[in-house]
């Protein structure tokens, strides 16, 4: 049972012991995993599915970790792959390439080469920079429509543009002569990142605990999640309406003056995929408003398509100052993260330049010439394809076919919109009748799920899914079949510990 909790099945895998208790200091992995159970070591991938070293084949339900959007490649056979390679006519280096993994999305390969081949790498310190961090910055510009922004600045990550954020927000302020206006609201259950500040803002315990954090200067307020905290009789409206006042109540009790901003996912992902009861967004941002308080919409999941809409904002009409990127900008194939500031807290940061001298915070691989070619090209096929409508011709085929489980008798809750969605196991159908721990049901689950060709994430009973934008009906239906079976195996679990 431990092997089937994490990692690899024995029984359905080959047992590879040179990777137990390997050298790595895993992310997010317990120690004992790795010196129990061998990692499931992926080695290629193929549109959405990925391979393990032992030739087996998964369906990539999270597309990576919520990421590689155009899946990791378009060509399903070499046939079709050559037919693309002719089309588009790529230099013989890159053909030598999708010939030997089999095809990775060709155009954004393409775009890695050539930019290696001219400059693999440039920096944008002291007014130095490249031509495709520059196309990229304008690029994001012209592409971000809920409000006019005014800045781009670019990071390796989505932790690298939050803990930006902050930075900004302070250096703002202290221009402003507000030094008092620091503090930082943001939600329970939020994921905002893993370095100190963007995981003081996260607002989940496990990833405070032991590490000294959440920062002093970090509150936070209400998590979004109707389901599990509304009253008795307390509608959708009503209980967003509820959440913006203690929104309020907090706001008055710190005093507005000390308050800077508020963070928020539009729709909350690593903290369970929770998106936002009605009117929960018109409600808060008027708050804000009245308190001076600047808005940052962590959109490193939701942008680029995600919910069925280009942006996050876009679907909850949120007006941000501030914007988190990062993700499907490079469709997960570099690492690149980019921060969108509003003209009013550029003009500032620009207008004070003389008093305050240089902007000084930046990171060596801020605009990578590579990591900004691969995102360049990534946003040219959003357009081309037309990523959003593709979204969405194929979310409710997703949505319905997953949601159809919610009368499972182990189904707390299913939830999701557009290619995101999650899974809460509970029992009675209520939020205050988790199953115990030590039952590992979620994972039991994931392990299923994972034996039978698929991986999902487990966090506790909560199972999460954001497949590639690309995915096929086909693949929907075969990530639906494998997810009923898994979710059948489980019901037959829980009913054995029941009866124990
Ligand atoms: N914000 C959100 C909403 C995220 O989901 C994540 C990563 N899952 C981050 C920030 C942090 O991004 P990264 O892991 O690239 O640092």
């Amino acid at each position: 049972f431990l092997s089937r909790l994490h990692g690899t099945e024995a029984s359905a895998q080959k047992e590879d012991s040179r990777f137990k208790g390997h050298d790595m200091l895993a992310p997010f992995t317990a120690g004992w995993q790795t010196t129990d159970v061998s990692p499931l070591i992926i080695e290629r991938s193929e549109g959405s599915y990925v391979y393990d070293i032992n030739g087996r084949k998964y369906l990539d339900s999270l597309a990576g970790l919520w990421c590689t959007s155009l899946g990791i490649t378009i060509c399903t056979n070499t046939n079709s792959c050559s037919a693309y390679i002719e089309k588009f006519s790529f230099s013989k280096l890159v053909k030598a390439r999708l010939e030997f993994v089999g095809g990775n999305e060709p155009r954004l390969v393409e775009a890695a080469t050539k930019q290696l081949n001219v400059l693999p790498f440039y920096h944008s310190f002291w007014n130095r920079t490249t031509r495709p961090s520059l196309e990229l910055a304008k690029e994001l510009l012209e592409m971000f429509t809920a409000r006019k922004m005014g800045k781009v600045f670019f990071t390796n990550s989505g932790s690298e543009a939050n803990d930006t954020q902050v930075k900004l927000v302070w250096y703002y302020n202290n221009a402003l002569g507000r030094p008092d206006k620091k503090k930082f609201i943001a939600r329970s259950k939020a994921y905002h990142g893993s370095t100190l500040i963007s995981a003081s803002l996260t607002g989940l315990p496990a990833m405070h605990q032991k590490f000294d954090i959440p920062a002093p200067f970090v509150l936070h307020t209400d998590c979004p999640h109707y389901w599990r905290y509304h009253l008795p009789g307390e509608t959708e409206e009503e209980f967003s309406t509820r959440l913006a006042k203690n929104l309020e109540d907090l706001i008055l009790k710190e005093g507005p003056e000390t308050i800077a901003a508020f963070i928020a996912e539009p729709v909350m992902g690593a903290g369970g995929v929770i998106p936002p009861p009605a009117t929960y967004f018109e409600k808060i941002q008027p708050v804000l408003k009245k308190y001076d308080i600047l808005f940052i919409a962590d959109e490193v999941i939701c942008a680029f398509g995600r919910l069925g809409t280009m942006f996050g904002c876009d679907k909850y009409n949120i007006k941000p100052d501030l914007v988190s990127l990062a993700k499907a900008l490079s469709s997960g194939y570099m690492a690149i993260g980019a921060v969108l500031v509003s003209p009013e807290i550029s003009d500032v940061i620009h207008s004070q330049s003389n008093k305050l001298g240089s902007f000084a915070h930046g990171f060596t691989y801020s605009g990578h010439p590579v990591s900004c070619a691969v995102a360049i090209e990534t946003l040219k096929i959003y357009k081309e394809r037309n990523i959003v409508e593709q979204v969405n011709s194929i979310s409710s085929r997703f949505q319905d076919g997953l949601k159809a489980y919610s009368d499972s008798p182990i189904v707390g809750e299913i939830r999701g919109t557009g290619l995101i969605l999650s899974t809460e196991f509970a029992d009675n159908k209520s939020p205050n009748d988790p199953f115990p721990p030590e039952w590992g049901v979620g994972a039991y689950f994931g392990a299923e799920c994972q034996e039978n060709g698929m991986l999902v994430r487990v966090a506790g009973d909560t199972i999460m899914m954001s497949p590639p934008f690309i995915i096929s009906p086909r693949e929907v239906d075969e990530l639906i079949s494998i997810y009923g079976e898994a979710l059948k195996a489980t019901e037959e679990r829980v009913n054995e510990l029941k009866a124990q």
